[in-house]
């Protein structure tokens, strides 16, 4: 890992560089001086200091159904990312930093990343719930075994689009909390719900810990995710803004 621990490890690099010096003392006549041996019990433990000399794992890997983004860090800052889709009006309002960092007010860390990616992309997008990247159009192999095809569900490209969801599988589970409501909501943004599932998809549901699917489930019924009243809610606003 890169920063303070690096020169710790390349002080052990050293210290096993020296020991077989140490060792081979009785076994040759010298009268150089040799450098005096590091007492065991000074011997740090064992680091793999390998990264220092590796390159980073790819931040991205493959389970067997298709590539899932691992380390969203890397990957953004990678040539694996597609970079942000700015002959898009939409895309390009979404690609700023500013709303990167709203959504991180009202979302956890890495799910902020996942939706400002997406929204931000016109064709690529990452799931939200098992963090397989794609894009849209792209047929993709199952995430479960036994259940129907993903692909014939018609909705499907739409709520990709919206949310990212990849699957109806995900997108179950990211409707957790509002199972009721789960044909009502999927491919569809808030003005094409009734308002009653609306409403409800707008309260606590089941309430339990989804770790922030649902808000992402809302928010991305909106075109604008909603964040002008969210991070604004004491300004009144109207369809036109
Ligand atoms: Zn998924």
């Amino acid at each position: 890992m890169p920063g303070p621990c690096n020169p710790k490890k390349r002080k052990i690099k050293r210290t096993k560089a020296q020991k077989p010096k140490a060792q081979q003392i009785p076994e040759v006549i010298s009268t150089t001086s040799e450098p005096t041996p590091i007492p065991i019990e000074h011997v740090e433990p064992f680091e793999p200091f390998e990264f220092d000399i590796l390159p980073r794992e790819p931040p991205i890997y493959d389970p067997g159904n298709g590539p899932r983004v691992k380390d969203l860090h890397a990957f953004l800052a990678s040539s694996f990312c597609s970079p942000p889709s700015l002959d898009d009006e939409l895309c390009a309002e979404f690609a700023q930093e500013e709303l990167l960092d709203m959504l991180y007010t009202v979302l956890p860390h890495e799910l902020a990343l996942v939706l400002w990616h997406n929204k931000s992309r016109k064709f690529s997008r990452i799931c939200p719930a098992c963090r397989r990247l794609y894009r849209l159009g792209e047929v993709l192999s199952n995430p479960l075994e036994g259940i129907e095809q993903i692909q014939e569900h018609p909705l499907l490209l739409v709520e990709q689009d919206i949310s990212g969801l990849c699957s109806p599988v995900c997108f179950i589970l990211a409707s957790i909390n509002y199972p009721e409501a789960i044909r009502l909501i999927y491919g569809r943004m808030a003005d094409e719900m009734e308002d009653v599932t609306w409403e409800y998809l707008n309260s606590k549901g089941y309430g339990r810990d989804d770790a922030g699917l649902s808000m992402v489930l809302r928010m991305t019924r909106l075109h604008d995710l909603g964040l002008a009243q969210l991070c604004l809610p004491d300004v009144e606003f109207d369809d036109s803004d």
